[in-house]
């Protein structure tokens, strides 16, 4: 059993003229097997959201809570948010020069189960989930991210995600910039990783065409820097169908 408790949760940034509130007030529980997407217009702080989970020190959390099966997240370091069973996908991956593939996934296996990964299993474990996400081998030995293309780096965070197994996966936008294949791919790599029944995964999208290839429990319609309505899958339809303006406007 996990959960993923999001409560009341205020931040800001700080920016030229002083600091700016993002998130408004965001309440968001995801409980184990269940898939959340989160969706809304361009600059409503859904990689706000996904930041600040992630422990990015810009980012100034100024009430509110986010837990882990009880556990302050919100105290924890970047590692230890990891540790504990968080994984987080970030709209623009960050490259690491210098650092191999193969090298970064072993690091982080060690660091999240406490104990290296059997080094021949492994190289078959890594080549495999990079293989299933349409990546060859040679990618295991390329700097992380370094030269990749926009669908090469959501590939491999999906190959990512499927080897360390966490217990609640924050994908920000891991469908943008793909092209059909790439999507279908990313999309049957999450399917695959959300099959178990006990993982959670909170999907952060700006279109509603990801959802035809996943398809989440809860639809939470996210604007000005708070949920405005949650609802099932219905509700993805519905926006394809009249879009953000509503609710737009009634945030005003
Ligand atoms: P979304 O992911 O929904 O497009 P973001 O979370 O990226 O939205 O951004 C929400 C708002 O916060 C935008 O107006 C953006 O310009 C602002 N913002 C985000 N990060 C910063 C920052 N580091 N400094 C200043 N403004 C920021
Ligand atoms: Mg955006
Ligand atoms: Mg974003």
């Amino acid at each position: 059993m996990s959960t993923l408790e999001i409560k009341d949760l205020h931040v800001s940034v700080t920016t030229e003229d002083g600091p700016k509130e993002i998130l408004k007030g965001v309440t968001l529980t995801i409980k184990d097997g269940e898939t959340h997407a989160i969706m809304g217009p361009n600059g409503s702080g859904k990689s706000t959201l996904a930041y600040s989970i992630a422990g990015h020190p810009k980012y100034e959390v100024t009430g509110g809570s986010v837990t882990l099966d009880g556990e302050d997240v919100l105290a924890m370091s970047v590692d230890e948010r990891a540790r504990a069973g968080l994984f987080l996908a970030m709209q623009y991956p960050v490259e690491v020069p210098g650092v191999s593939v193969a090298n970064f996934l072993r690091t982080a296996k060690t660091a999240i189960d406490g104990e290296a990964p059997k080094l021949r299993t492994w190289v078959k474990d890594v080549n495999t989930a990079l293989g299933a996400n349409g990546l060859d081998a040679s990618f295991s030995q390329r700097s992380v991210n370094e030269g990749f293309s926009g669908g090469e780096k959501k590939r491999h965070e999906i190959a990512q995600l499927n080897l360390l197994q966490p217990k609640v996966a924050v994908l920000d936008e891991t469908d943008s910039g793909l092209d059909i294949d790439a999507l279908k791919v990313v999309s049957e790599g999450v399917n695959t990783f959300a099959q178990g029944g006990d993982k959670g995964v909170l999907l952060i999208t700006h279109y509603t065409r990801i959802l035809r290839y996943i398809k989440p429990d809860f639809v939470h319609v996210f604007v000005a820097g708070k949920v405005a309505e949650s609802g099932g899958a219905e509700l993805a339809e519905q926006l394809e169908a009249e879009g953000y303006d509503k609710y737009v406007a009634a945030a005003r």
